[in-house]
């Protein structure tokens, strides 16, 4: 079987978490501090601050910038649901705005149609790795007074312009999950270049305790700390992130050399000046392809393919968003690319066999 996602683990991971493990200093510590200075060098931003999740990055991110009770922020129904329920954590509402058929992402002008008197913020998502119009909707940013916080979760080292991900709005967070580019199990960070938004986030992840005063909490916080066992992790990560990006890069790329010529199938667009690092390779099958998006999926489980739906229900749809007041046929776009969207495995370890196969498999049913 070819999974859908295998990490790009070896010895010098499990060496670095062994020296942390022997040092006896297992809790947030140097290391953390270590990879802080590095990943925000790699974004292209003054600060970063390590958090334990993608969904504790986020939160903290909202929370540092000022998003409160009351509050509107508009975001994507196209992602994962942690984008939106960090949203209901701060007790502000999500508004959704439609994705942009082909990058899947938010759109700037159905962000247009949606500002309002509460609107606060907009989080955008660089959903499978492609960055989000950021030109577009930072200038809707600028002109409403709005904050743009990046969900840059699947997005790490992806560019526009030669800018990097995580650099685009006032503050990103990003996750370090099992199947993301970078891994540590579980972990995230936030980026930013607004000294304030870096301190509420270091506040916010240790029960609001001001950094070198043991007991003196200024506001309510939670435990959102990283350890040095996961950032001992990361920074190994860190020296394979070009390699990996390269080789997810050059994969894609021979998927979609094999898979643009069959008749119902739509490959992943690249717009030019992005980079777009393919968290997920995912493509579209349409109605003139033979078989529905399920009945290929299971076609491939049978040949040995792993593949996935990311995301077969857009959030407006989950009981607790739908309380809102949204309902089916809200998001048109959203809701036919939920059924017509699937992803292959991309990850850098595969060979030439391996995608030969992928592409096989399609051929087949020609
Ligand atoms: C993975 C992911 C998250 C959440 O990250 P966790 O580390 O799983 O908490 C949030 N948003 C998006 C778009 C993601 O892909």
């Amino acid at each position: 079987m070819i999974p859908i996602a295998k990490p790009l683990i070896g010895s010098e991971e499990i060496n670095a978490i062994a020296d942390v493990i022997k040092s006896g200093m297992i809790a947030q510590g140097q290391r953390v501090e270590k990879f802080e200075s590095l990943f925000a060098e790699l974004c292209g931003t003054e600060f970063a601050v390590a958090v334990n999740s993608g969904t504790a990055a986020l939160h903290a991110a909202l929370k540092a910038s000022g998003v409160k009770h009351g509050d509107e922020v508009i975001t994507t129904p196209f992602t994962f649901i942690a984008t939106a329920n960090t949203i209901l954590m701060q007790g502000a509402k999500p508004v959704f705005a439609d994705i942009d058929e082909a990058t899947f992402n938010i759109s700037p002008e159905k962000i247009q149609q949606k500002v309002g008197k509460k609107t606060k913020a907009i989080v955008t998502v660089d959903l499978y790795g492609h960055l989000c119009d950021y030109d577009k909707i930072g200038e809707i940013a600028k002109d409403k007074s709005l904050i743009v916080i990046e969900d840059a979760c699947q997005s790490v080292n992806a560019e526009y312009n030669g800018k990097k991900s995580g650099s685009f709005g006032d503050i990103a967070g990003f996750s370090f999950y099992a199947t993301k580019n970078i891994t540590c199990g579980e972990g995230g960070a936030i980026t930013t270049n607004n000294r304030e938004y870096a301190e509420n986030a270091r506040l916010f992840r240790q029960h609001g305790r001001a950094s070198m005063r043991q007991y003196e909490h200024t506001e309510l916080g939670y435990n959102y700390r990283m350890t040095d066992i996961s950032a001992a992790m990361l920074l190994e990560q860190l020296k394979k992130l070009e390699l990996i990006t390269k080789r997810r890069i050059e994969n894609a790329e021979y998927l979609s050399k094999g898979l643009s010529k069959i008749k119902g199938i739509k490959v992943p667009v690249v717009k030019k000046g992005y980079k777009h690092v393919f968290h997920q390779y995912t493509i579209k099958v349409e109605d003139s392809f033979k078989l529905n998006r399920d009945e290929l999926a299971k076609h491939l489980n049978k040949k040995g393919i792993g593949c996935s739906v990311y995301y077969p229900k857009p959030l407006h749809l989950y009981n607790h968003f739908k309380r809102l007041g949204y309902k089916s046929g809200d998001f048109p776009v959203a809701e036919k690319l939920s059924r017509q969207v699937i992803s292959l495995p991309v990850y850098p370890q595969l060979e030439k066999e391996q995608l030969n196969r992928i592409v096989d498999a399609f051929g087949e049913l020609e």
